[in-house]
């Protein structure tokens, strides 16, 4: 399947699942070096990391707990900019080591948002995990840890993201024709 159409628009596989796969394995290898013997608490970022939060936390082999957290900048195919209530912290983070979980980082805004709002709640350690990260687009010094793929700067949908709601179902990215 190398085209899809989702509503009004036309997209085009740029990450094949298999892909995904194989990245998620090796990112998970290199979790699970760098924690080995710690409490690790996941904090995936709702709604479009929920799948790769879910299919990198099976494949980690540490003593970890996971939660949701939701926060969204984005509507239609362009980011308005505008963040959104935070909602769903329901976690004692302090003293624990987090691993932030993004389905991809854009300007950074939301993954700024979340990192400030861990350091309030003075947790030991912070680590960024996306699967997607569009390097011209991001302009802030917050290390990002673990990167499935670095992607141009075109809007992607698929493996939790979505246009308008939809594609989140596909197990592949895909990239718009514009
Ligand atoms: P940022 O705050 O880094 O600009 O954007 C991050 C959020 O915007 C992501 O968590 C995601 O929800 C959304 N986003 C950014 N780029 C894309 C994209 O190409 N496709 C989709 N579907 N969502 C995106």
């Amino acid at each position: 399947m190398n085209e899809v159409r989702i509503l009004d628009k036309k997209f085009r596989e740029l990450i094949s699942e298999q892909a995904i796969r194989k990245r998620i394995d090796e990112i998970a290898l290199q979790i699970n070096r760098d924690f080995t013997g710690s409490e690790v608490i996941f904090v995936g970022i709702l709604n479009g990391a929920f799948m790769f939060a879910a299919d990198l936390f099976r494949k980690t082999e540490l003593n970890a707990r996971i939660t949701f957290v939701k926060l969204a900048s984005y509507q239609g195919t362009s980011s308005t900019g505008s963040i959104k209530e935070l909602i769903g912290w329901n976690e004692d983070m302090v003293n624990k080591k987090v691993i932030v979980v993004e389905d991809i980082v854009d300007t950074g805004a939301t993954l700024e948002r979340i990192v400030n709002e861990l350091v309030i709640r003075n947790v030991a350690e912070i680590k960024i995990a996306t699967m997607l990260l569009k390097p011209t687009a991001y302009k802030l010094d917050i290390p990002v840890n673990y990167v499935g793929f670095e992607i141009p700067n075109n809007f992607v949908v698929g493996y939790g993201l979505d246009y308008n709601g939809y594609g989140r179902n596909l197990p592949s990215i895909y990239t718009l024709v514009k």
